[in-house]
């Protein structure tokens, strides 16, 4: 199984006190280096600009990457750019490519991408909750343009909605984009009635779900529709924060929620998309939990014939 990761993705620094910080990076990256010795580690390449164009527009592009950045400067409350974010933010969308690449080469059926900023809030045209770049957006549109592929699936637990996601693909019905978020919660949006053109899937649940909802959702509506689906490649917006440790949500997850969905998401990996699986770390603000989940969710991947 390979993972991506890159120096640069711990040198974009939001500033003190921000939940979404260069820890959280060094936590995950040394949690997998510790538990296991089978993955293969490759550096994330950049992402160029007509990959990133294939999902945001040329102001977005224009603002991250060619902005004099002299100091931290707020794009909005949540979000920050800073001298060493454009280089993190073409990683962390380079990774996403590197990987699919990677899978559908033949080199590995699991890919991990351990990068941030994270990506799932921004949009086509603005960054936004602690969002530069879609990164897991500019990987499944390779997918597609690149690759030819006609049915992929975007999986996202993270605690917040994907509204980035959500937005780029509701008119594209190559892509399924399949989400448990918590509501009421940043960023408003994901309601069970936006249904993009019959390829988006939303189950909001409410603060203190806990582990029973959770599983409830995925058994009964988001892994069916995802199994009826097909998908071809599977991506996962792998953010951590629903986790019942995490400082900024209260749905109330243990650690082993993560492993149980991941195991499933891999059965329907293996049943249509030849085992391939492209997971992105999104979300999750609090070190131990992050550090528990990545490795439980990498050791599924990898139990699970990655
Ligand atoms: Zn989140």
């Amino acid at each position: 199984m390979h993972v991506y990761s890159h120096p640069a993705c711990t040198r974009h620094d939001p500033g003190p006190g921000h939940a979404e910080r260069p820890l959280r990076l060094v936590a995950v990256t040394e949690a997998l280096r510790e538990h296991f010795t089978a993955l293969d580690w490759h550096e994330a390449p950049r992402a160029s600009r007509g990959q990133l164009l294939r999902v945001h527009d040329d102001a977005l592009l224009a603002l991250v990457l060619d902005t004099p950045v002299d100091a931290p400067t707020a794009l909005d409350p949540d979000t920050v750019l800073a001298p060493g974010s454009a280089e993190a933010a073409l990683r962390a969308a380079g990774a996403g490519v590197a990987a699919v690449d990677a899978v559908m080469h033949g080199d590995t059926r699991r890919a991990f991408c351990a990068v941030r900023p994270p990506g799932h809030h921004a949009t086509e045209s603005a960054a936004m909750g602690f969002c530069l770049f879609n990164n897991i957006a500019v990987a499944a549109a390779h997918a597609c343009d690149k690759h030819g592929l006609a049915r992929v699936a975007v999986v996202d637990f993270d605690v917040h909605h994907g509204n980035g996601t959500q937005a780029i693909f509701d008119t594209d019905p190559r892509v399924m984009y399949l989400s448990s978020h918590q509501m009421p919660l940043y960023p408003d949006t994901g309601y069970a009635n936006e249904r993009g053109v019959g390829n988006i899937v939303n189950v909001p649940l409410p603060p203190g779900s806990g582990s029973e909802a959770f599983r409830k959702a995925w058994r009964d509506n988001l892994l069916p529709a995802l199994e009826s689906f097909r998908p071809q490649l599977l991506f996962v917006s792998a953010g951590f924060d629903a986790h019942k440790r995490d400082p900024l949500a209260q749905l109330e997850l243990e650690t082993d929620d993560y492993r149980w969905l991941t195991v499933e998401l891999a059965r329907i990996a293996t049943r249509h998309a030849q085992g391939r699986i492209v997971s992105m770390l999104e979300g999750g603000y609090d070190l131990a939990a992050l550090r528990e989940c990545s490795v439980a969710h990498v050791a599924a991947l990898l139990d699970s014939g990655g």
